[in-house]
């Protein structure tokens, strides 16, 4: 141990044989890291979670599982929603945990059905604040077309919960032959993005942060399974869709190009950014590709089919800036290029660190 500890003080001062005497990446206790969506999460998925419930039917690089009875194909995805604070600009807990949990099934192309909803509650939350979450959670399950049919709720004590916590699964059923799955992008795809990225890390950081900015920047929180539903039944071909929740879309963009064996280029100038929501990022010292959103997708679909797509959402409520902001090509090495105006690349990593704890 000693011994270590002598070479590593050597090394700091060998700059061409740095080392690190702690790897960054080697945790013995989680960290908020570990919940960012980013590098770490990954890591607990691929070491932990993933090997210990290795079965035929467990997808970790999906949005939900999809799973066949009696030959029908069905989504089943579940998410926890902890979110701080419990109400901000565009939405709330409660919208968020049926939001969320809908977007998932509809990203896997299911039409959502049945939902679950548990509860932990903080001892000492005020009745009059859950009713107002419940009443948001019924409000937006009506406009999903999705019933809440069982549900649980535990009350811990105070000052060991935040609130509220809620945890949501879902069941949707595929009603189409279309294979959706980050496998299945292949060179010569697309990428289109339905809108502009980082409203909603940015509302709730600003909200957080007590910042008092000339515009309010709203949350995009949304349900997608509308645009989805469009999307499916025009004949659009889509090879895979995702939400850019957690980890935004540079992540999501990661993850796909892993599973799929993939180079990605995205043009950076066409990104949609709201200029506010550019200014909020700078003076927090964010990047947008990494804030996450709840109302925004990307769909990689074959080049043929990229025009019916866009023009698609473009008619969509959802669909207020849609782009195409990238291409997919084949490539030795699974990475995500971001090509700036002066038509420089870099490539994108996933973040090590947590940028935003506890966004959703
Ligand atoms: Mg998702």
């Amino acid at each position: 141990m000693e011994k270590s500890n002598i070479n590593n003080h050597q090394n700091i001062n060998q700059t061409d044989n740095f080392c690190c005497p702690v790897s960054l990446q080697n945790y013995s206790v989680i960290t908020l890291a570990h919940g960012s969506g980013g590098r770490l999460t990954y890591q607990l998925i691929q070491k932990i979670f993933g090997p210990a419930f290795i079965n035929p039917e467990l997808d970790t690089n999906h949005d939900s599982a999809i799973l066949t009875l009696n030959n029908q194909k069905l989504a089943f995805t579940t998410d926890s929603y902890t979110v701080s604070p419990l109400f901000f600009p565009g939405g709330d807990i409660g919208k968020l945990a049926i939001t969320g949990t809908v977007n998932d099934l509809a990203m896997a192309g299911a039409r959502p059905l049945w939902l679950s909803a548990g509860f932990i509650i903080e001892e000492g939350l005020p009745v009059d604040v859950l009713t107002q979450i419940v009443e948001s959670m019924k409000h937006t399950a009506k406009q999903a077309g999705v019933n809440i049919v069982t549900g649980d709720t535990k009350v811990v004590d105070k000052g060991k919960g935040d609130g509220v916590f809620i945890n949501t699964s879902g069941i949707g059923i595929i009603e189409h032959n279309q294979k959706i799955h980050p496998s299945q992008v292949k060179a010569g795809d697309v990428v289109i993005i339905n809108g502009d990225i980082g409203r909603h890390g940015i509302a709730i950081m600003i909200k957080r942060s007590g910042l008092q900015l000339e515009s309010a920047i709203q949350s995009d929180c949304a349900l997608l399974n509308g645009l989805v539903f469009e999307l499916i039944n025009s004949g659009v071909e889509i090879h895979c869709m995702r939400d850019l929740t957690r980890g935004g879309l540079a992540t999501a963009l990661i993850e796909i190009s892993r599973t799929s064996n993939t180079l990605m280029t995205i043009e950076e100038a066409n990104v949609p950014v709201i200029e506010d929501v550019k200014s909020a990022c700078e003076l927090l010292g964010l990047d947008p590709l990494y804030v996450a959103n709840e109302g925004r997708m990307i769909a990689i679909v074959p080049e043929k089919h990229c025009s019916k797509c866009l023009d698609i959402m473009k008619k969509h409520k959802l669909g207020l800036d849609p782009a195409v902001i990238g291409s997919v090509d084949n490539s030795s090495e699974a990475r995500v290029l971001l090509r700036n105006s002066l038509g420089t690349t870099r490539i994108l990593e996933m973040l090590t660190g947590e940028q935003l704890p506890r966004i959703c």
